[in-house]
Protein backbone atom coordinates (compact mmCIF):
# COMPACT_ATOMS: atom_id res chain seq x y z
CA UNK A 1 0.00 0.00 0.00
CA UNK A 2 1.09 3.34 -0.68
CA UNK A 3 2.35 5.74 1.70
CA UNK A 4 -0.74 8.54 2.00
CA UNK A 5 2.62 11.66 2.72
CA UNK A 6 4.23 10.14 -0.25
CA UNK A 7 1.23 10.67 -2.11
CA UNK A 8 0.28 13.87 -1.10
CA UNK A 9 3.94 15.30 -2.69
CA UNK A 10 3.81 12.98 -5.55
CA UNK A 11 0.41 13.34 -6.89
CA UNK A 12 -0.94 16.54 -5.29
CA UNK A 13 2.24 18.63 -5.02
CA UNK A 14 1.56 19.80 -1.61
CA UNK A 15 4.72 19.35 0.82
CA UNK A 16 2.69 19.15 4.20
CA UNK A 17 -0.66 17.93 5.70
CA UNK A 18 -3.27 20.46 6.52
CA UNK A 19 -5.20 20.72 10.16
CA UNK A 20 -6.09 17.52 11.21
CA UNK A 21 -6.01 15.75 7.13
CA UNK A 22 -3.21 13.13 7.96
CA UNK A 23 -5.07 12.27 11.44
CA UNK A 24 -8.52 11.40 8.82
CA UNK A 25 -6.54 9.25 6.68
CA UNK A 26 -4.81 7.40 8.97
CA UNK A 27 -7.96 6.77 10.63
CA UNK A 28 -9.41 5.47 7.01
CA UNK A 29 -6.28 3.87 5.69
CA UNK A 30 -4.76 2.37 8.88
CA UNK A 31 -7.36 1.73 10.75
CA UNK A 32 -10.53 1.28 8.23
CA UNK A 33 -12.78 2.78 10.73
CA UNK A 34 -15.70 5.36 9.59
CA UNK A 35 -15.57 9.23 10.29
CA UNK A 36 -17.34 12.74 10.10
CA UNK A 37 -15.49 15.48 9.06
CA UNK A 38 -16.16 18.60 9.58
CA UNK A 39 -13.85 21.46 8.33
CA UNK A 40 -14.72 24.91 7.11
CA UNK A 41 -15.33 25.52 3.75
CA UNK A 42 -11.76 25.76 2.00
CA UNK A 43 -10.30 23.65 4.62
CA UNK A 44 -9.19 21.01 2.64
CA UNK A 45 -11.96 18.09 2.99
CA UNK A 46 -11.07 16.42 -0.53
CA UNK A 47 -7.81 15.70 0.13
CA UNK A 48 -9.22 13.48 3.06
CA UNK A 49 -10.56 10.52 0.79
CA UNK A 50 -8.56 11.32 -2.90
CA UNK A 51 -5.89 10.46 -1.07
CA UNK A 52 -7.11 7.04 1.11
CA UNK A 53 -8.72 6.65 -2.57
CA UNK A 54 -5.33 6.20 -3.73
CA UNK A 55 -4.47 3.70 -1.26
CA UNK A 56 -6.93 1.43 -1.78
CA UNK A 57 -7.21 -1.82 -4.10
CA UNK A 58 -10.48 -1.13 -4.78
CA UNK A 59 -12.59 2.05 -6.08
CA UNK A 60 -13.81 4.77 -3.97
CA UNK A 61 -17.94 6.14 -4.74
CA UNK A 62 -17.79 9.73 -3.73
CA UNK A 63 -21.46 11.40 -3.40
CA UNK A 64 -21.99 15.01 -4.02
CA UNK A 65 -24.78 17.21 -4.75
CA UNK A 66 -22.96 19.81 -6.76
CA UNK A 67 -23.33 18.47 -10.61
CA UNK A 68 -20.67 21.74 -11.40
CA UNK A 69 -18.11 20.95 -9.31
CA UNK A 70 -18.02 17.05 -9.36
CA UNK A 71 -16.59 17.70 -13.22
CA UNK A 72 -14.42 20.21 -12.28
CA UNK A 73 -13.12 17.79 -9.23
CA UNK A 74 -12.98 14.95 -11.91
CA UNK A 75 -10.95 16.63 -14.69
CA UNK A 76 -8.53 18.41 -11.76
CA UNK A 77 -8.06 14.59 -10.39
CA UNK A 78 -7.05 13.34 -14.56
CA UNK A 79 -4.75 16.08 -15.10
CA UNK A 80 -2.96 14.98 -12.03
CA UNK A 81 -3.29 11.15 -13.92
CA UNK A 82 -5.92 10.01 -10.98
CA UNK A 83 -8.12 7.48 -13.02
CA UNK A 84 -11.29 9.83 -11.96
CA UNK A 85 -14.95 10.40 -13.67
CA UNK A 86 -18.29 11.39 -12.60
CA UNK A 87 -22.24 10.62 -13.34
CA UNK A 88 -24.92 12.57 -13.10
CA UNK A 89 -28.29 14.05 -15.23
CA UNK A 90 -25.38 16.11 -17.94
CA UNK A 91 -24.16 13.17 -18.66
CA UNK A 92 -25.66 11.18 -21.73
CA UNK A 93 -27.12 7.25 -20.52
CA UNK A 94 -24.61 5.84 -22.91
CA UNK A 95 -21.73 7.23 -20.92
CA UNK A 96 -23.15 6.49 -17.50
CA UNK A 97 -23.52 3.32 -18.56
CA UNK A 98 -19.88 2.99 -19.79
CA UNK A 99 -18.34 4.76 -16.67
CA UNK A 100 -19.92 2.54 -14.25
CA UNK A 101 -18.60 -0.17 -16.45
CA UNK A 102 -15.32 1.21 -16.03
CA UNK A 103 -15.70 1.41 -11.60
CA UNK A 104 -16.80 -2.15 -12.12
CA UNK A 105 -13.70 -3.25 -14.27
CA UNK A 106 -11.97 -1.48 -11.13
CA UNK A 107 -10.22 1.15 -14.03
CA UNK A 108 -11.59 4.36 -12.28
CA UNK A 109 -9.96 5.01 -8.58
CA UNK A 110 -13.08 7.40 -8.35
CA UNK A 111 -16.42 7.78 -9.35
CA UNK A 112 -18.35 11.47 -8.16
CA UNK A 113 -21.94 10.47 -8.43
CA UNK A 114 -25.06 12.52 -7.77
CA UNK A 115 -28.03 11.57 -5.33
CA UNK A 116 -30.71 11.35 -7.72
CA UNK A 117 -28.80 8.25 -9.53
CA UNK A 118 -30.68 6.69 -6.48
CA UNK A 119 -33.99 6.82 -8.00
CA UNK A 120 -32.91 3.97 -10.28
CA UNK A 121 -32.78 0.78 -8.64
CA UNK A 122 -30.50 -0.21 -11.93
CA UNK A 123 -27.63 2.22 -10.57
CA UNK A 124 -27.52 0.66 -7.12
CA UNK A 125 -27.89 -3.61 -8.61
CA UNK A 126 -24.78 -2.41 -11.44
CA UNK A 127 -22.77 -0.20 -8.90
CA UNK A 128 -22.84 -3.20 -6.40
CA UNK A 129 -21.17 -5.41 -8.60
CA UNK A 130 -17.69 -3.08 -7.72
CA UNK A 131 -15.12 -3.29 -5.07
CA UNK A 132 -15.77 -0.38 -2.98
CA UNK A 133 -13.41 0.14 -0.61
CA UNK A 134 -14.60 3.62 0.49
CA UNK A 135 -17.70 5.80 0.62
CA UNK A 136 -17.19 9.31 0.69
CA UNK A 137 -20.52 11.76 1.14
CA UNK A 138 -19.36 15.05 0.85
CA UNK A 139 -22.13 18.15 1.63
CA UNK A 140 -22.88 15.13 4.01
CA UNK A 141 -25.63 18.00 5.90
CA UNK A 142 -28.05 17.50 3.16
CA UNK A 143 -28.95 14.51 4.46
CA UNK A 144 -30.36 15.94 7.42
CA UNK A 145 -34.07 17.25 7.49
CA UNK A 146 -33.04 19.91 9.96
CA UNK A 147 -29.98 21.24 7.99
CA UNK A 148 -30.76 24.25 5.87
CA UNK A 149 -30.19 22.39 2.56
CA UNK A 150 -32.11 19.15 3.40
CA UNK A 151 -32.06 16.88 0.18
CA UNK A 152 -34.74 14.00 0.11
CA UNK A 153 -32.03 11.90 -2.51
CA UNK A 154 -29.56 12.34 0.14
CA UNK A 155 -31.86 10.28 2.71
CA UNK A 156 -31.53 7.38 0.58
CA UNK A 157 -27.93 7.31 1.40
CA UNK A 158 -28.14 5.06 4.75
CA UNK A 159 -30.53 2.62 2.31
CA UNK A 160 -28.14 2.54 -0.84
CA UNK A 161 -25.23 2.32 1.86
CA UNK A 162 -26.80 -1.19 2.77
CA UNK A 163 -27.29 -2.21 -0.54
CA UNK A 164 -23.82 -1.83 -1.81
CA UNK A 165 -22.52 -4.13 1.64
CA UNK A 166 -22.36 -1.32 3.86
CA UNK A 167 -18.66 -0.10 3.00
CA UNK A 168 -15.65 2.28 5.14
CA UNK A 169 -17.53 5.27 4.78
CA UNK A 170 -16.56 8.76 5.39
CA UNK A 171 -18.77 12.04 5.51
CA UNK A 172 -18.11 15.27 4.81
CA UNK A 173 -19.45 18.88 5.97
CA UNK A 174 -18.68 22.38 6.66
CA UNK A 175 -21.57 23.38 8.74
CA UNK A 176 -23.46 20.85 10.90
CA UNK A 177 -25.21 22.07 14.56
CA UNK A 178 -25.00 19.31 16.97
CA UNK A 179 -28.22 18.01 15.90
CA UNK A 180 -27.42 17.65 12.39
CA UNK A 181 -24.64 15.62 13.26
CA UNK A 182 -26.63 13.23 15.23
CA UNK A 183 -28.51 12.82 12.23
CA UNK A 184 -25.82 12.31 9.58
CA UNK A 185 -25.06 9.23 11.68
CA UNK A 186 -28.48 7.94 11.76
CA UNK A 187 -29.31 8.62 8.42
CA UNK A 188 -26.01 6.57 7.62
CA UNK A 189 -26.64 4.08 9.96
CA UNK A 190 -23.30 5.05 11.08
CA UNK A 191 -21.89 3.46 14.97
CA UNK A 192 -21.41 6.64 17.12
CA UNK A 193 -19.51 4.40 19.19
CA UNK A 194 -17.11 3.99 16.29
CA UNK A 195 -17.22 6.90 14.34
CA UNK A 196 -15.05 9.57 15.19
CA UNK A 197 -15.73 13.03 14.79
CA UNK A 198 -13.30 15.19 13.48
CA UNK A 199 -13.52 18.96 14.03
CA UNK A 200 -11.82 22.22 13.81
CA UNK A 201 -14.15 23.86 15.52
CA UNK A 202 -15.46 26.74 13.30
CA UNK A 203 -13.39 29.20 14.57
CA UNK A 204 -11.84 31.66 11.02
CA UNK A 205 -9.49 33.54 12.68
CA UNK A 206 -9.40 35.52 9.21
CA UNK A 207 -13.07 36.95 8.82
CA UNK A 208 -14.34 40.25 10.07
CA UNK A 209 -17.60 39.97 11.09
CA UNK A 210 -20.02 43.10 11.19
CA UNK A 211 -23.50 43.85 11.09
CA UNK A 212 -25.13 46.97 10.37
CA UNK A 213 -28.76 48.68 10.10
CA UNK A 214 -29.96 51.06 7.79
CA UNK A 215 -33.24 52.78 7.15
CA UNK A 216 -33.48 53.35 3.66
CA UNK A 217 -32.00 52.06 0.20
CA UNK A 218 -29.61 54.68 -0.58
CA UNK A 219 -27.51 54.07 2.61
CA UNK A 220 -27.55 50.05 1.76
CA UNK A 221 -26.08 50.96 -1.30
CA UNK A 222 -23.66 52.93 -0.04
CA UNK A 223 -22.71 51.14 2.73
CA UNK A 224 -22.19 48.30 0.28
CA UNK A 225 -19.80 50.48 -1.60
CA UNK A 226 -17.86 51.63 1.11
CA UNK A 227 -17.30 48.06 2.03
CA UNK A 228 -15.94 46.89 -1.35
CA UNK A 229 -13.63 49.66 -1.43
CA UNK A 230 -12.18 48.81 2.09
CA UNK A 231 -11.92 45.30 0.67
CA UNK A 232 -10.76 45.74 -2.70
CA UNK A 233 -11.32 42.59 -4.99
CA UNK A 234 -13.70 39.86 -5.60
CA UNK A 235 -16.55 39.66 -3.13
CA UNK A 236 -20.42 38.14 -3.73
CA UNK A 237 -23.61 40.03 -2.37
CA UNK A 238 -26.42 37.84 -1.27
CA UNK A 239 -29.95 39.09 -1.28
CA UNK A 240 -33.06 36.72 -0.47
CA UNK A 241 -35.29 37.90 -3.54
CA UNK A 242 -34.34 38.28 -6.85
CA UNK A 243 -36.38 41.48 -7.36
CA UNK A 244 -34.10 43.35 -5.04
CA UNK A 245 -31.10 42.02 -7.01
CA UNK A 246 -32.12 42.84 -10.07
CA UNK A 247 -33.10 46.53 -8.74
CA UNK A 248 -29.26 46.61 -7.23
CA UNK A 249 -27.73 45.20 -10.18
CA UNK A 250 -29.87 48.19 -12.36
CA UNK A 251 -28.10 50.54 -10.13
CA UNK A 252 -24.73 49.29 -10.21
CA UNK A 253 -25.33 49.31 -13.91
CA UNK A 254 -26.07 53.11 -13.83
CA UNK A 255 -23.14 53.78 -12.16
CA UNK A 256 -20.94 51.91 -14.81
CA UNK A 257 -19.98 49.08 -12.03
CA UNK A 258 -19.09 45.89 -13.79
CA UNK A 259 -20.69 42.83 -12.30
CA UNK A 260 -22.15 39.54 -12.63
CA UNK A 261 -25.50 38.31 -10.91
CA UNK A 262 -26.83 34.29 -10.32
CA UNK A 263 -29.96 33.14 -9.48
CA UNK A 264 -32.49 31.20 -9.71
CA UNK A 265 -34.43 32.71 -12.68
CA UNK A 266 -31.09 32.27 -15.04
CA UNK A 267 -30.84 29.04 -17.11
CA UNK A 268 -29.10 27.06 -15.87
CA UNK A 269 -26.91 27.11 -18.76
CA UNK A 270 -25.96 30.88 -17.89
CA UNK A 271 -25.74 29.84 -14.24
CA UNK A 272 -22.67 27.51 -15.35
CA UNK A 273 -21.27 30.48 -17.66
CA UNK A 274 -21.56 32.88 -14.52
CA UNK A 275 -20.00 30.59 -12.38
CA UNK A 276 -17.54 30.01 -14.55
CA UNK A 277 -16.71 33.99 -14.87
CA UNK A 278 -16.49 33.89 -11.93
CA UNK A 279 -14.25 31.69 -10.95
CA UNK A 280 -11.29 32.25 -13.41
CA UNK A 281 -12.03 36.21 -12.80
CA UNK A 282 -10.21 38.69 -10.39
CA UNK A 283 -11.83 41.24 -8.43
CA UNK A 284 -15.07 40.30 -10.19
CA UNK A 285 -18.31 41.49 -8.11
CA UNK A 286 -21.28 38.97 -8.08
CA UNK A 287 -24.38 39.54 -6.81
CA UNK A 288 -26.31 35.98 -5.93
CA UNK A 289 -29.17 34.41 -4.37
CA UNK A 290 -28.72 31.53 -1.93
CA UNK A 291 -28.46 29.40 -5.56
CA UNK A 292 -24.87 30.09 -5.48
CA UNK A 293 -22.23 29.01 -3.71
CA UNK A 294 -22.33 25.51 -2.62
CA UNK A 295 -18.71 24.16 -2.33
CA UNK A 296 -17.20 26.83 -4.74
CA UNK A 297 -13.33 27.09 -4.38
CA UNK A 298 -11.84 30.69 -4.83
CA UNK A 299 -9.66 31.18 -2.49
CA UNK A 300 -9.45 35.33 -2.79
CA UNK A 301 -12.68 36.58 -1.93
CA UNK A 302 -12.32 39.23 -0.04
CA UNK A 303 -15.71 40.23 0.89
CA UNK A 304 -19.32 38.25 1.62
CA UNK A 305 -21.86 41.13 1.91
CA UNK A 306 -25.62 40.09 3.19
CA UNK A 307 -27.75 42.63 1.48
CA UNK A 308 -30.85 41.26 3.50
CA UNK A 309 -31.03 39.15 6.26
CA UNK A 310 -30.26 35.39 5.31
CA UNK A 311 -33.30 33.05 7.12
CA UNK A 312 -30.46 31.44 9.79
CA UNK A 313 -27.52 30.83 11.18
CA UNK A 314 -26.64 28.18 8.77
CA UNK A 315 -26.80 29.39 5.61
CA UNK A 316 -24.92 32.63 6.70
CA UNK A 317 -22.31 30.68 8.16
CA UNK A 318 -21.83 28.83 5.30
CA UNK A 319 -22.32 31.76 3.01
CA UNK A 320 -19.70 33.78 4.76
CA UNK A 321 -16.91 30.34 4.93
CA UNK A 322 -16.66 31.31 1.60
CA UNK A 323 -14.86 34.58 1.86
CA UNK A 324 -10.54 34.49 2.45
CA UNK A 325 -9.81 30.99 1.94
CA UNK A 326 -6.27 32.53 1.25
CA UNK A 327 -6.20 32.91 5.02
CA UNK A 328 -6.10 37.41 4.12
CA UNK A 329 -7.99 39.52 6.09
CA UNK A 330 -11.38 39.38 4.57
CA UNK A 331 -15.32 41.15 5.75
CA UNK A 332 -18.26 39.40 6.50
CA UNK A 333 -21.05 42.21 6.45
CA UNK A 334 -24.39 41.45 7.27
CA UNK A 335 -27.17 44.56 6.52
CA UNK A 336 -30.20 44.32 8.22
CA UNK A 337 -33.05 46.72 7.35
CA UNK A 338 -36.53 46.18 9.82
CA UNK A 339 -38.67 45.68 6.41
CA UNK A 340 -36.40 42.95 5.42
CA UNK A 341 -37.80 40.80 8.12
CA UNK A 342 -41.10 40.87 7.02
CA UNK A 343 -39.29 39.17 3.68
CA UNK A 344 -38.38 36.59 5.90
CA UNK A 345 -41.50 36.28 7.45
CA UNK A 346 -43.66 36.21 4.80
CA UNK A 347 -40.57 33.62 3.05
CA UNK A 348 -41.02 31.26 6.05
CA UNK A 349 -44.84 31.14 4.75
CA UNK A 350 -44.10 30.40 1.57
CA UNK A 351 -41.18 28.12 1.97
CA UNK A 352 -43.44 26.11 3.92
CA UNK A 353 -46.90 25.42 2.11
CA UNK A 354 -49.05 23.13 4.17
CA UNK A 355 -50.21 20.04 3.08
CA UNK A 356 -53.48 21.19 1.09
CA UNK A 357 -51.31 23.14 -1.04
CA UNK A 358 -49.23 20.47 -2.03
CA UNK A 359 -52.44 17.82 -2.97
CA UNK A 360 -53.87 21.06 -5.35
CA UNK A 361 -50.40 20.92 -7.07
CA UNK A 362 -50.00 17.86 -7.14
CA UNK A 363 -53.82 17.43 -8.63
CA UNK A 364 -53.16 19.93 -11.34
CA UNK A 365 -49.89 18.97 -12.14
CA UNK A 366 -51.77 15.37 -12.89
CA UNK A 367 -54.83 16.70 -14.31
CA UNK A 368 -53.05 18.95 -16.88
CA UNK A 369 -49.85 18.57 -17.39
CA UNK A 370 -50.09 19.34 -21.07
CA UNK A 371 -51.45 22.89 -20.19
CA UNK A 372 -48.81 22.74 -17.54
CA UNK A 373 -45.95 22.58 -19.96
CA UNK A 374 -47.25 24.46 -22.81
CA UNK A 375 -48.30 27.60 -20.62
CA UNK A 376 -45.83 27.52 -17.68
CA UNK A 377 -45.71 28.73 -14.28
CA UNK A 378 -48.56 30.98 -14.74
CA UNK A 379 -51.13 28.43 -15.54
CA UNK A 380 -50.26 27.14 -12.00
CA UNK A 381 -50.63 30.66 -11.11
CA UNK A 382 -53.69 30.87 -12.55
CA UNK A 383 -55.56 27.85 -11.42
CA UNK A 384 -54.48 28.36 -7.77
CA UNK A 385 -55.76 32.10 -7.43
CA UNK A 386 -52.34 33.48 -7.09
CA UNK A 387 -52.80 37.27 -7.07
CA UNK A 388 -49.20 38.69 -5.08
CA UNK A 389 -46.53 38.19 -7.68
CA UNK A 390 -44.23 37.28 -4.28
CA UNK A 391 -45.93 34.30 -3.58
CA UNK A 392 -43.65 31.83 -4.40
CA UNK A 393 -45.07 28.80 -2.82
CA UNK A 394 -45.33 27.45 -6.45
CA UNK A 395 -41.82 27.59 -6.92
CA UNK A 396 -41.05 26.36 -3.52
CA UNK A 397 -43.68 22.94 -4.02
CA UNK A 398 -42.46 22.50 -7.17
CA UNK A 399 -38.73 22.19 -5.81
CA UNK A 400 -39.78 20.15 -2.82
CA UNK A 401 -41.38 17.89 -5.34
CA UNK A 402 -38.70 17.44 -7.80
CA UNK A 403 -36.22 16.48 -4.39
CA UNK A 404 -38.74 14.13 -3.28
CA UNK A 405 -38.28 12.69 -6.73
CA UNK A 406 -42.42 12.90 -7.46
CA UNK A 407 -41.83 14.93 -10.39
CA UNK A 408 -38.88 14.66 -13.25
CA UNK A 409 -38.44 17.04 -16.02
CA UNK A 410 -38.97 21.14 -15.55
CA UNK A 411 -41.17 23.53 -16.56
CA UNK A 412 -37.76 25.16 -18.85
CA UNK A 413 -37.81 22.04 -20.69
CA UNK A 414 -41.68 21.88 -21.15
CA UNK A 415 -41.07 18.77 -19.67
CA UNK A 416 -42.19 18.33 -16.51
CA UNK A 417 -44.46 15.19 -15.29
CA UNK A 418 -45.31 13.48 -12.11
CA UNK A 419 -43.39 10.10 -11.66
CA UNK A 420 -44.01 9.18 -8.07
CA UNK A 421 -46.63 9.01 -5.24
CA UNK A 422 -47.01 12.24 -2.96
CA UNK A 423 -44.81 11.14 0.02
CA UNK A 424 -46.22 10.53 3.40
CA UNK A 425 -44.17 13.78 5.12
CA UNK A 426 -46.04 16.40 2.42
CA UNK A 427 -49.60 15.36 3.70
CA UNK A 428 -48.67 15.51 6.99
CA UNK A 429 -49.67 18.72 9.06
CA UNK A 430 -47.99 17.95 11.73
CA UNK A 431 -44.22 17.55 10.08
CA UNK A 432 -44.88 20.22 7.71
CA UNK A 433 -45.85 22.54 11.07
CA UNK A 434 -42.71 20.72 12.38
CA UNK A 435 -40.41 22.11 9.82
CA UNK A 436 -42.00 25.63 9.99
CA UNK A 437 -41.19 25.92 13.66
CA UNK A 438 -37.49 24.89 13.28
CA UNK A 439 -37.53 27.69 10.38
CA UNK A 440 -38.72 30.26 12.75
CA UNK A 441 -36.35 28.99 15.53
CA UNK A 442 -33.72 29.61 12.90
CA UNK A 443 -34.84 33.37 12.12
CA UNK A 444 -34.76 34.12 15.61
CA UNK A 445 -31.62 33.22 16.23
CA UNK A 446 -30.24 35.00 13.14
CA UNK A 447 -32.27 38.22 14.83
CA UNK A 448 -30.01 37.88 17.83
CA UNK A 449 -27.21 37.77 16.18
CA UNK A 450 -27.88 41.28 14.50
CA UNK A 451 -28.87 42.42 18.15
CA UNK A 452 -26.14 40.43 19.33
CA UNK A 453 -23.62 43.13 21.92
CA UNK A 454 -21.77 40.53 22.76
CA UNK A 455 -18.84 38.67 20.52
CA UNK A 456 -20.25 37.40 17.01
CA UNK A 457 -17.95 34.69 16.69
CA UNK A 458 -19.09 33.57 20.24
CA UNK A 459 -22.30 33.59 19.00
CA UNK A 460 -22.11 31.81 16.10
CA UNK A 461 -20.07 28.93 17.72
CA UNK A 462 -22.19 28.57 20.32
CA UNK A 463 -25.22 28.34 18.02
CA UNK A 464 -22.77 25.43 16.31
CA UNK A 465 -22.37 23.29 19.83
CA UNK A 466 -19.10 25.33 20.50
CA UNK A 467 -19.73 27.21 23.54
CA UNK A 468 -15.80 27.49 25.31
CA UNK A 469 -14.40 30.15 22.68
CA UNK A 470 -12.64 33.45 23.88
CA UNK A 471 -14.03 36.63 21.93
CA UNK A 472 -12.59 37.04 18.59
CA UNK A 473 -11.30 40.50 19.00
CA UNK A 474 -12.24 41.54 15.64
CA UNK A 475 -15.89 41.90 15.17
CA UNK A 476 -17.70 45.40 14.66
CA UNK A 477 -19.05 44.40 18.72
CA UNK A 478 -15.65 43.43 19.93
CA UNK A 479 -13.92 46.35 18.54
CA UNK A 480 -16.25 48.54 19.39
CA UNK A 481 -15.80 47.39 23.06
CA UNK A 482 -18.88 46.24 23.88
CA UNK A 483 -18.51 42.69 23.69
CA UNK A 484 -16.89 40.75 27.07
P1 LIG B 1 -13.23 21.93 1.01
O1 LIG B 1 -13.81 20.80 0.27
O2 LIG B 1 -12.97 21.62 2.45
O3 LIG B 1 -14.02 23.20 0.86
P2 LIG B 1 -11.08 21.62 -0.85
O4 LIG B 1 -10.86 20.19 -0.66
O5 LIG B 1 -11.81 22.06 -2.07
O6 LIG B 1 -11.80 22.26 0.41
O7 LIG B 1 -9.65 22.34 -0.76
C1 LIG B 1 -9.51 23.72 -0.81
C2 LIG B 1 -8.15 24.11 -1.39
O8 LIG B 1 -7.11 23.79 -0.49
C3 LIG B 1 -7.85 23.39 -2.68
O9 LIG B 1 -7.37 24.33 -3.61
C4 LIG B 1 -6.80 22.39 -2.31
O10 LIG B 1 -5.93 22.10 -3.35
C5 LIG B 1 -6.08 23.09 -1.16
N1 LIG B 1 -5.42 22.14 -0.22
C6 LIG B 1 -6.01 21.12 0.40
N2 LIG B 1 -5.15 20.45 1.20
C7 LIG B 1 -3.96 21.09 1.08
C8 LIG B 1 -2.65 20.89 1.66
N3 LIG B 1 -2.39 19.90 2.52
N4 LIG B 1 -1.68 21.76 1.31
C9 LIG B 1 -1.94 22.76 0.44
N5 LIG B 1 -3.13 23.00 -0.12
C10 LIG B 1 -4.14 22.18 0.18
MG1 LIG C 1 -15.55 20.40 -0.84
Amino acid sequence: MQDPGKILKSVFGFDSFRGKQQDIIRRLVDDQLPALVLMPTGGGKSLCYQIPALCFEGGTLVISPLIALMQDQADALRKRGVAASYINSTVSREDREKRVRQFIDGKLKLLYVTPERFRKPEFAEAIRMARIDLLAIDEAHCISEWGHDFRPDYSRIGEFRALIGNPLTLALTATATHEVQKDILKKLNLDPETTRIFSDGIRRENLKLEVAEVWDEKSRQELILSARNTYPGTGIIYFSLISTLEKFSHWLQSRGIPHLTYHGKLTDQHRKRVLRDFISGSDSLILATNAFGMGIDKPDIRFVIHAEVPGSPESYYQETGRAGRDGNPALCLLIYQQEDLETQHEFLRWANPDAGFYYRLYSLLAVSSLEVNAIGIDFLREQLHFKSKKDFRIETALGILDRFGVTAGSLEKRNLEIVADLPEELDDETYLKKKLDMDRKKLYAILSYVREDGCRRQFLESWFGYPDGKPCGQCDTCQSGSAG
